[in-house]
């Protein structure tokens, strides 16, 4: 079973191969780039954020049913995302249909008025990717603060995580190997 990564077409320029790259040694798995015209939708004028449980139910009905792709998918976006009750969401995963989304809007360093970054990007576009096609792939929240697996609240929780599944969350994953 392979990984597929759809990136928004807005979506930062030359990072899709070091991200790749990086979520394939997190989770030791193959991942592949899917190419399809995908509108994101969802977008709430008066927050100026997108709906990330509508660009879920979007990935679902068109991508799933039209395209048959087999295997989680992960969308990559520049979109900044919310989901009710939450200010913001750094990403969302639906495992019961095997979809998700990251957003790289408050992944970089400009967001927070520091210099821009493309290592920092690529770190963590990478960790908060693989968190939530570990989802996907069965894994729950982990209270280890240095596993992808542990929820970030914040960036500087995000970038205290490490580039890597502690072993219980490595153990985890196990039966989805091969
Ligand atoms: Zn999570
Ligand atoms: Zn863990």
């Amino acid at each position: 079973m392979s990984i597929n990564i759809l990136w928004d077409q807005q979506r930062p320029e030359g990072i899709e191969l070091p991200v790749a790259r990086m979520i394939e040694m997190i989770l030791g798995k193959e991942t592949g780039l899917v190419k399809y015209p995908f509108l994101v939708d969802g977008y709430d004028r008066d927050r100026n954020q997108h709906d990330a449980q509508q660009i879920l139910d979007r990935m679902q009905d068109t991508l799933t049913r039209r395209y048959e792709i087999a295997g989680p998918l992960l969308l990559i976006t520049p979109r900044d995302l919310y989901v009710n009750g939450c200010d913001f969401v750094f990403g969302l995963a639906r495992p019961a249909s095997s979809v998700a989304v990251v957003s790289t809007a408050r992944l970089r360093n400009d967001y927070y008025g520091r210099v821009p970054d493309d290592t920092d990007l690529v770190d963590r576009a990478a960790k908060e990717g693989a968190h939530e096609l570990g989802h996907l792939l069965g894994l729950g929240h982990c209270t280890d603060p240095e596993c992808v697996m542990f929820r970030p609240r914040t960036l500087d929780e995000l970038d205290r995580k490490r580039k890597v599944l502690c072993p219980v969350c490595r153990e985890a994953l196990r039966p989805w190997e091969g």
